[in-house]
């Protein structure tokens, strides 16, 4: 491990992690990003899906008062407020924010229409989830985030470092080797709280309108936005521009 990396002065030969550290890399990636990054400049983007679990207990053991962000649509299902709420519980030490849209879902109707997710459901993950994460993002430099390789064919290529053109920023994803079922025996192993709905058949929790329960040996994103075409919320393509107005994205 040698120096940080900005944004600005990219390479992303300058910095290399061992993954024989018994988490496949993620612990030490995790304790170069909060040595590297003042606590004010680094956030985790968390879904709060089983993925989050994992890394939640890893950042707990590194930084306890890591800063945390939960992209809060209004339109998450119970079980995931539920969750939420448990970590909080085991780990009072976390920074866990709730970041909400700058349109309520009133406003968004109002203005929009009712339903916006199955007219246009690019446009409402822009006001719901990208806007809001942009706002969050523009006083970092690093994000963290539990994407892993094997979830689709749009992230086999993630890196531990990623420069990220969309939010002008470092998005760092410490899983990209585990596997699911590496996942979910770090969770049962460590007895951690997660999302019951993962127990119905919904290997991917997004908004409740967005998302349905699938087989568990097929894609486990197969579920979100299923029918749609679109497959990505928009956090993790370069397709659209960050825009703070109204106005619809490319
Ligand atoms: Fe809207 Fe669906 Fe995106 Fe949630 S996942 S912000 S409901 S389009």
């Amino acid at each position: 491990m040698t120096s940080s990396v900005s944004y600005e002065n990219w390479t992303q030969q300058s910095v290399t992690f061992p993954t024989d550290d018994g988490t496949k890399g993620a612990r030490t990636v995790l304790e170069w990003a909060y040595q590297n990054y003042p606590e004010d400049k680094i956030v985790y983007a968390s879904s709060f899906g089983a993925e989050a679990i994992v890394l939640i207990d890893l950042i707990q053991q590194i930084k306890p008062d890591a800063n945390i962000v939960f992209l809060d649509t209004g339109l998450h299902f119970p079980e995931t407020y539920d969750v939420i709420d448990k970590i909080e519980s085991r780990f009072p030490t976390l920074k866990i924010e709730r970041k909400k849209p700058a349109l309520s879902l009133d406003e968004q109707a109002a203005e929009y229409g009712s339903a916006l997710w199955k007219r246009d459901p690019n446009l409402c993950c822009q006001i719901r989830k990208v806007i809001p994460l942009q706002e969050t993002l523009s006083s970092k430099d690093a994000w963290i985030s539990g994407l892993r390789r094997e979830q689709s064919p749009t992230r086999k290529d993630t890196q531990f470092l990623n420069k990220d053109d969309k939010f002008k920023n470092i998005k760092i994803c410490p899983l990209i080797h585990w596997t699911w079922d590496e996942v979910w025996s770090y969770i049962k192993e460590n007895e951690l709280p997660y999302n019951i709905l993962h127990d119905h058949h919904y290997p991917s929790i997004g908004c409740f309108p967005c998302t349905q329960p699938v087989g568990m040996d097929g894609d486990s994103r197969a579920g979100r936005w299923a029918g749609s075409g679109k497959t990505e919320c928009g956090l993790h393509t370069k397709i659209g521009d960050i825009t703070t107005g109204k106005r619809r994205p490319t």
